[in-house]
């Protein structure tokens, strides 16, 4: 029997935008911080607002207007300056948690895809307005676990204060690659 092949083509048009919805979700990676011992499940009072850094919880206006009921606790997403000061004082300064905290919270937290490419990993950090053609890349050297962040534009192609990671040329085409998709 002639097998019919799926010409993805939907008689109804929610179930259109239904799988649409899911391929842009897949795109995106949810991050949460670095795993901390239990030593720091106690509120704390930062500037006015009480602050829990191992549940990452805050009181404050932004984080709890900010946070949407679907996502999960500790989404780095979703943070603020408080849980940032706290951070800073466990994570070091160039772990994963704080690199990805001070940029979300010094510009705003953005979308991220993940990428691997030879011995480096990194996110591409991608705003709210598709239109800028700046994004922001959370850079991983596996050597030495040490991560950085470098702005890139993606029209004029070119890093911001010309800083750029090691394997910046290829890294471009993994950029670019990673937008198309
Ligand atoms: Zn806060």
């Amino acid at each position: 029997m002639k097998k019919t092949k799926d010409t993805g083509v939907f008689t109804d048009l929610r179930k259109a935008v239904e799988v649409k919805n899911a391929k842009i979700k897949s795109k995106y990676t949810d991050i949460y911080p670095e795993t901390i011992t239990e030593q720091w499940d106690k509120t704390m009072r930062v500037k006015g607002e009480m602050v829990n850094l191992y549940r990452f919880t805050c009181t404050c206006e932004q984080f709890t207007q900010s946070f949407l009921p679907e996502q999960q606790v500790s989404n780095l997403s979703n943070s603020c300056i408080h849980l940032f000061y706290l951070a800073k004082k466990h994570y070091p300064k160039h772990s994963r948690t704080s690199v990805i905290m001070r940029s979300f919270t010094e510009h705003g937290a953005c979308k991220l895809i993940y990428r691997k490419y030879n011995e480096y990993e990194f996110y591409i950090g991608v705003g709210e307005n598709p239109e800028k053609p700046w994004v922001r890349i959370f850079f991983h050297t596996l050597e030495n676990d040490y991560w950085s962040d470098f702005s890139f534009n993606t029209v004029e192609k070119r890093w911001s204060y010309n800083s750029r990671p090691e394997c910046g040329e290829q890294l471009e085409m993994q950029i670019f690659t990673a937008l198309a998709q």
